[in-house]
């Protein structure tokens, strides 16, 4: 990013006693909101101090810039990365780094300033729940059993196969992440689809995307649906956006009976 010092307003490294009491203020921080406001407003106070002003000047009617104040990029490294982990506490690591990005002062390298140990205590809890509905646990089961049947209809060795295993994988292991608070709640949500609640109030679904069974003739854009009547037997009719279906003997993208390829994804 180019540097546009002469901008600045205050550009200067903090003091050991200035960083020491932004430590305090992480360290004590009652929720993700009142983190958020006392990191930002405890560096802008600190270099604002300089000009004899003060964060309480500023609010709608006098909006803040803090682009128009900088530190060493080193110190403002340490100050997130603080505060990030004081947000383990909470489950909202990953919103706390994101918001930060936005409300903080700039940096600017300076080699001869070190980065300062601001080290905070292991917030995350000791323990976390996960707790599983009887419906979802039936429908992990069926996720399993999809993934079984692709891989005998497909092979284990085949795209369709392994990349439904990878997606579907990458969601289990999320299940485990220790960003989103102590708790988690797994629920049903449909055929092969799940939701889950965690106690940081982040909500988001495992949604199973099925491949839609096409003609893969040239020329040809006819969709097949399962059949309701005959598991052998698929509906063609012509895709949603495009007309031209050939008379002929349609090739499926994948065999009438045979299990539906795809890929699961987390939505919030
Ligand atoms: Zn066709």
């Amino acid at each position: 990013m180019p540097e546009l010092a002469t901008t600045y307003r205050v550009r200067r490294p903090l003091t050991a006693a200035e960083l020491e009491s932004l430590r305090d203020r992480i360290d004590t921080a009652p929720s993700t909101v009142e983190l958020l406001h006392t990191t930002v407003t405890g560096v802008l106070d600190a270099l604002l101090a300089d000009l004899g002003d003060s964060v309480t000047n500023y609010g709608p009617q006098a909006p803040m810039d803090p682009r128009q104040y900088a530190i060493p990029a080193s110190q403002w490294a340490a100050i997130a990365d603080a505060a990030v982990n004081r947000a383990q506490a909470f489950g909202t690591a990953v919103e706390l780094g994101l918001n930060l990005i936005n409300v903080m002062p700039s940096t600017y390298d300076d080699p001869d300033v070190p980065a300062p140990d601001l080290a905070v205590r292991e917030y995350r809890p000791d323990r976390y729940r996960i707790d599983v509905t009887r419906q979802a646990a039936d429908e992990i089961t069926a996720c399993e059993q999809h993934l079984q049947a692709l891989a005998d209809a497909y092979g284990p060795g085949s795209d369709r196969y392994r990349t439904a295993l990878a997606s579907w994988h990458r969601q289990l292991a999320n299940l485990f992440s220790t960003s989103r608070g102590a708790e988690t709640s797994v629920h049903r949500d449909g055929p092969l689809c799940l939701y889950v609640t965690a106690s940081s109030g982040f909500v988001y679904g495992v949604i199973f995307h099925g491949e839609q069974r096409r003609c893969t003739a040239p020329g040809c854009t006819a969709v097949a649906d399962d059949d309701p009547q005959n598991p052998t037997a698929v509906i063609w009719r012509p895709a949603p956006t495009a007309a031209s279906v050939l008379d002929h003997e349609h090739q499926p993208s994948y065999p009438a009976g045979a299990p539906q390829p795809g890929i699961w994804s987390a939505h919030s």
